[in-house]
């Protein structure tokens, strides 16, 4: 017996199992060391406690009931091993155990003795939810985030769903025991102040507030993870104190590191952007100026982006750019160009500063988008210096050209001088080209005219030139067919492009009206600049010119049409460095290109003068050695349709009618003998017979013998020059008042208006040709 007393007591006090023996009260009569170890108290203090104080709060209220009920009935008496439930240790943490009972009754005193191990929390937790607290759960644990509650007065985690071991390493069990240690060892310490923010704020926050909060916390590997946390009141004290937060986090490292990369790429672009030595800007319509790099504060002399962010390009733009056009219609044309027809254009602009100062750049705008919103990126290459380089030379110019003598009476003279000459040898050469020739003789008559041809033609150039630069160029504005013009070019052309084996196309807009207003002679000269151009610097390949539009506005009767010519070719192209270049006079390329291709190096020049003069822009596009596209702008007015048909039957009937009634009554007033000649044989060979007068005096003389219909009148003759005569014949109403065509060689800016106020009809300028003349007879015919 003692023996077995021995026994008893070494299980009891060393065995695996904790042992407890209550009364009916609850309170302990006694705890093995196993049991004190498990709760954590000492053996006296296990003494001072009722068996209340081991079970978690929530379930105190029904420990009560069921223990008077095991003890009063005989289905619980003897509970074997095995119950799963949940208890309390001293420091608050709570346990899962599996535990046993059995009753004892010793002097009529029930006494229940209970064993104790411990068990998995986790599935004891599982398994005290009901049914809908399991489904709740289950959501729960199955959401992508991390769901937790947490308290705010005990500073603890009082539940988190599984999601955390999967972002964090940790399973709730190690959560748990963490206990009030969590913020502090999981969050990253830089982060720490602002969550313990976030805390002192829930307290007094109301429910269905939220506060979302970023925030890293360490992994069980060591690195951190970025948290996106939203966070809400879920259980209040009577005072209204938060007591309890509900926290729905969001791994969003990904997003982290994909919008550092995304920031890192805008610095990089920033810096680009910002440190351009070239002065960049974005632009949008609506919005303005929206971005500028240092260097256009810099060049506008502003103190800082703000100052220029919001303005429109236009506050940047004196009123002018040059005289006459308005920086504003310009501006308007090449806005208008770029949105329909071309991603970018380069052009000469002037800007202001802020303070009002003036300087040039060379401007290139490209059109582009960004999140499908069209937006513009400008940039300006200073060329202030140059142009003050260039005034400076065109002032010591005006200079020498004042010393040497007024410019456009030698202008004057030159066109005279030059030209009468030349109109006698090209006149009589095509002449003389259609005489019965033998072949060696038919060869030098075409050597003659064409040196003659290409002599005139530089003349030509040369004086257009200076009398554009010298303001003296009016355009005409008349009605012409611009399928006929087109299709004179192409006649013109095609032999040159096939004589260097080149191919050549013209593709023109079907829906482009035929009938247009304009000066087609200039236009030509344009087209004619290009096209030979194109020709000139391409030795294998295609030419093309396209003709298309962008039609502009409607109204009433008239519409103005937005005509772009693009002449495109496979030549030798345009290196970057000579870009800005071209399109001044006399410049070429390469100098030693003049003597591989030829010219004067004042075609461009001239064109982008006559399209300036037309109300146009020109640019071009070009890699070297791969080709160049050139291309213009004009607006045009379109003839009504009415008038259209008239002047088409006037064409049809331009052909080349013979007028009887004419016959002998035409006049031609010249001093030069030359002249006279040329103009005798090519009346001759269209059917008339012409008298001719030497100078005004005689003119008059003869008119009052004979009347004639028609008189050709030169301007500047010896004894009475052609205005004079003309007026003389005017105020002389005794006489048959002639039709009278003005014959000039030099024809100045206004000289038509003169002519035309003295009293002549019409204006032909020299050297005239069968068809000048033939379109002459039919105008009169027509206002006869
Ligand atoms: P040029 O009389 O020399 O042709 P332009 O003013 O017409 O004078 O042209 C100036 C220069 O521009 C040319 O000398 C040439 O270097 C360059 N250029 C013009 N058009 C072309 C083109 N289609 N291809 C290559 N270079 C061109």
């Amino acid at each position: 017996m003692e023996f077995q007393n021995a026994l008893l007591h070494s299980i009891i006090h060393f065995g695996p199992i904790g042992v407890l023996i209550v009364n009916r009260e609850g309170k302990i009569l006694f705890s093995n060391p196993k049991a004190d170890r498990l709760f954590d108290y000492t053996a006296e203090e296990m003494l001072n406690l009722t068996m209340v104080d081991l079970i978690p709060e929530r379930f105190r209220e029904n420990h009560a009931a069921l223990h008077t009920q095991f003890l009063n009935s005989p289905k619980y008496k003897n509970m074997s091993f095995g119950r799963e439930v949940l208890a309390l240790k001293k420091s608050g943490e709570e346990i899962g155990l599996e535990i046993g009972l059995s009753p004892y009754t010793e002097n009529d005193q029930d006494y229940t003795i209970c064993y104790i191990q411990e068990s998995s929390y986790q599935l004891i937790v599982d398994k005290e939810l009901t049914d809908s607290e399991k489904f709740l759960e289950q959501i729960a644990q199955s959401v992508p985030n991390i769901i937790y509650l947490y308290d705010l007065k005990e500073r603890k985690n009082v539940y988190v769903n599984r999601e955390i071991a999967h972002t964090l390493g940790y399973d709730s069990d190690d959560i748990r025991k963490m206990g009030s240690n969590v913020i502090a060892t999981l969050v990253h310490p830089e982060d720490l102040p602002k969550v313990i923010d976030t805390m002192q704020q829930l307290l007094t926050l109301q429910k269905g507030h939220t506060i979302d909060i970023q925030y890293r916390m360490r992994h069980k590997k060591g690195y951190y993870v970025d948290l996106l946390d939203r966070v809400t009141p879920f259980s209040k004290n009577e005072e209204g104190e938060t007591i309890q937060t509900l926290g729905i986090v969001q791994d969003i490292s990904e997003r982290v590191i994909y919008e550092k990369k995304i920031l890192y790429e805008e610095e990089k672009f920033r810096i680009f952007f910002e440190n351009s030595l070239d002065p960049l800007l974005l632009f949008k319509k609506k919005e303005g100026i929206i971005d500028c790099s240092l260097s256009t504060i810099a060049i506008l002399g502003a103190n800082s982006k703000a100052e220029i962010i919001g303005k429109m390009p236009s506050d940047f733009s004196p009123e002018f750019q040059e005289p006459g056009v308005r920086s504003q219609d310009k501006a308007m044309l090449i806005a208008r160009f770029l949105s329909t027809n071309q991603s970018s254009y380069r052009f000469e602009w002037v800007q202001k500063k802020m303070n009002g100062d003036l300087f040039t750049v060379i401007t290139r705008i490209n059109r582009l988008t960004i999140q499908d919103e069209e937006v513009f990126l400008i940039s300006w290459n200073d060329i202030s210096d140059q142009k003050q380089y260039e005034q400076e030379l065109m002032d010591a110019k005006l200079i020498a050209e004042a010393a040497s003598g007024a410019k456009s009476e030698f202008l004057a003279t030159i066109s005279h001088e030059i030209r009468t000459p030349m109109n006698g040898v090209i006149g009589m050469t095509s002449l003389l080209e259609s005489s019965s020739l033998n072949k060696e003789q038919k060869e030098m008559v075409q050597v003659i005219k064409s040196s003659g041809e290409s002599l005139l033609n530089l003349i030509n150039e040369i004086l257009d030139f200076s009398k554009i630069e010298a303001g003296q160029v009016e355009l005409e504005s008349r009605e012409f067919n611009l399928r006929i013009l087109l299709g004179e070019l192409e006649n013109a052309f095609k032999p040159i492009a096939k004589g260097k084996s080149l191919t050549l196309n013209f593709v023109v807009n079907p829906e482009i009206p035929e009938r247009l207003m304009g000066d087609p002679n200039r236009l030509s000269q344009v087209l004619k600049n290009l096209l030979s151009n194109a020709l000139k610097f391409t030795s294998v390949g295609s030419i093309s010119l396209n003709v298309e539009f962008q039609k502009r506005k409607l109204e009433s009767e008239t519409q103005d049409w937005e005509i772009i010519f693009r002449v495109k070719d496979t030549g030798i192209g345009i290196s970057e460095s000579k870009k800005n270049s071209i399109f001044k006079p006399f410049y070429q390329a390469d100098s030693s290109i003049t003597r591989t291709y030829g010219g004067t190096g004042l075609g461009l020049a001239i064109s982008k003068r006559l399209v300036e003069l037309m109300k146009g822009i020109i640019g071009f596009e070009s890699k070297e050695s791969q080709g160049s596209h050139f291309y213009f702008l004009v607006p045009f007015q379109v003839v009504p349709s009415v008038v259209n048909t008239n002047s088409l039957k006037a064409k049809e009937e331009l052909g080349f009618t013979f007028i009887p009634e004419i016959v002998n009554n035409i006049l031609l007033v010249e001093d030069n003998t030359i002249n006279q000649l040329v103009a005798k044989k090519i009346f001759q060979k269209i059917g008339y017979e012409i008298d001719i007068a030497d100078n005004g005096a005689i003119a008059l003389e003869m008119l009052t013998s004979k009347p004639y219909l028609l008189i050709f009148m030169d301007i500047q003759m010896p004894v009475l020059d052609g205005i004079e005569t003309t007026r003389q014949i005017r105020l002389n109403s005794k006489i048959d008042q002639p039709y009278i065509i003005a014959v000039t060689a030099n024809a100045m800016k206004g000289d038509k208006e003169k002519y035309l106020e003295t009293g002549m009809d019409s204006y032909l300028s020299k050297p005239f040709t069968l068809s000048d003349i033939q379109r002459e007879l039919s105008l009169w015919k027509q206002k006869l």
